[in-house]
């Protein structure tokens, strides 16, 4: 049994109606929504609501109306894109609460879905206000909350709610809490983690965390580059954080205390421009870098040498690109690595799970992203995640 409560834990549903917080902040251009990835990712837990005959209530935010109404931002827009992935009819209600909204819900019939408006229209939805709470509990009788994304913040639609009426976790919620379990709070070991990305500075927390959870620590990317500098390594014309080799020696005895290896790259791909296959590109080691190379990438030795660690470990969890992955052939790294962590996961021998804006880009290149164990789309409750912290809107669906 998991640690939170689940649609299965939920009496008959029948005829009740459930306030379900999605997650429908879609990019859209020109009024139409580009990519329905965020509505797919609902849609079995709308619809297994209606099919149990509940009226369906969808609650969500849009974009940044810092508490007020905006003809820009009005949920009304994403109404169609909904019907069409769902295949039903979806009323829109232009209130999340009071008379017209319980007028909206008086006309539902058991299966019915409507969308209330953007709750970020009314101040009391970030500032998690009881009474704003407490209007809109009153027209519902339970509450799922299927957005994971959402569930950094403490927010009246993400965490209130779930004190103020039987409460649990949709579907993707439930998959999402269930492959970060398996990856990093209880997971096979021996486990890897993978961060790379540009800087030191956006993952201390992740990196800090990290050392005392997991046996490997790979660290890839730019950040490489403040932890090569902090060994004494020249870096040359790379992007470094020099500022922070105080803090990455650090992080390096943590990790030596705790018994975590860390490997950094000792071969790399440098050239002395920003561009696609540079004329000066040249592969080297770490401590050859000429005072006017940059660093674009982890060498080949080390990425076969990194191959063979995946393939002692049982877990993966990966976030951040090994190298600047945008540009050929600084992918290379990154995109070998995803492929054998995707290998060893359809041999059964891996679990891998990954996130990230630029990771799920990097691993969509590679063509590998639907061969990993899960792949998480929601940034920054992912990256509070794998820094350890509790995220207030899964801790009120707790047991
Ligand atoms: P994510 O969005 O998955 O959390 P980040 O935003 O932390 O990842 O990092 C992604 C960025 O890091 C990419 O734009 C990539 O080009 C950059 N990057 C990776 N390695 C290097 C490097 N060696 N030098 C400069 N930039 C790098
Ligand atoms: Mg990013």
């Amino acid at each position: 049994m998991s640690s939170f409560r689940t649609l299965d834990d939920l009496a008959d549903v029948n005829g009740m109606v459930a306030l379900v917080r999605v997650d429908l902040n879609l990019p859209m251009r020109d009024g139409a929504v580009t990519d329905d990835t965020r509505i797919r990712a609902c849609a079995p837990t709308i619809l297994e609501l209606a099919e149990k005959g509940a009226k369906v209530l969808l609650l969500a935010h849009f974009g940044r109306p810092n508490g007020e109404r905006s003809s820009t931002m009005s949920l009304s827009m994403v109404v169609g894109a909904v019907e069409r992935v769902l295949g039903k009819e979806v009323m829109f209600v232009p209130e999340v609460a009071g008379e017209v909204a319980a007028q909206a819900v008086g006309i539902l019939r058991p299966g019915d879905i409507a969308i209330l408006e953007n709750t970020r229209f009314w101040k009391g939805e970030e500032k998690n206000d009881p009474d704003f709470v407490k209007a809109i509990a009153a027209i519902g009788d339970l509450y799922v909350n299927d957005a994971f994304s959402a569930a950094h913040r403490a927010h009246a639609t993400t965490e209130g709610l779930a004190h103020s009426m039987p409460a649990c976790a949709g579907r993707s919620m439930q998959a999402e809490l269930q492959a970060l379990d398996q990856a990093l709070g209880n997971p096979e070991k021996p486990v890897a983690a993978l961060v790379g990305g540009a800087k030191v500075s956006s993952k201390l927390e992740v990196l800090k965390h990290l050392v005392g959870q997991v046996d490997h620590l790979i660290i890839g990317g730019g950040m490489a580059n403040t932890f090569l500098a902090a060994k004494g390594v020249d870096v040359g014309k790379s992007l470094c954080e020099h500022d922070l080799t105080g803090t990455a020696t650090k992080i390096l005895e943590a990790a030596e205390s705790t018994g975590c290896t860390v490997h950094l790259p000792y071969d790399v791909v440098v050239a002395k421009e920003f561009a696609g296959n540079p004329p000066s590109l040249r592969t080297c080691n770490v401590h050859e870098v000429a005072s006017d190379e940059m660093i674009l990438d982890v060498g080949p030795g080390a990425v076969e040498a990194l191959g063979d660690v995946l393939k002692i470990c049982r877990t993966l969890v990966w976030n951040g690109p090994m190298g600047a992955f945008e540009m050929q052939p600084f992918d290379a790294a990154t995109v070998t690595l995803a492929k054998t962590a995707a290998a060893l996961t359809a041999e059964g021998s891996l679990v891998s799970v990954a996130g990230g804006g630029d990771t799920v880009a990097a691993l969509n290149h590679a063509g590998v992203a639907q061969d990993f164990s899960y792949i998480s789309t929601a940034g920054g409750a992912f990256l509070e995640w794998m820094e350890g912290k509790e995220l207030p809107g899964v801790a009120a669906l707790s047991r």
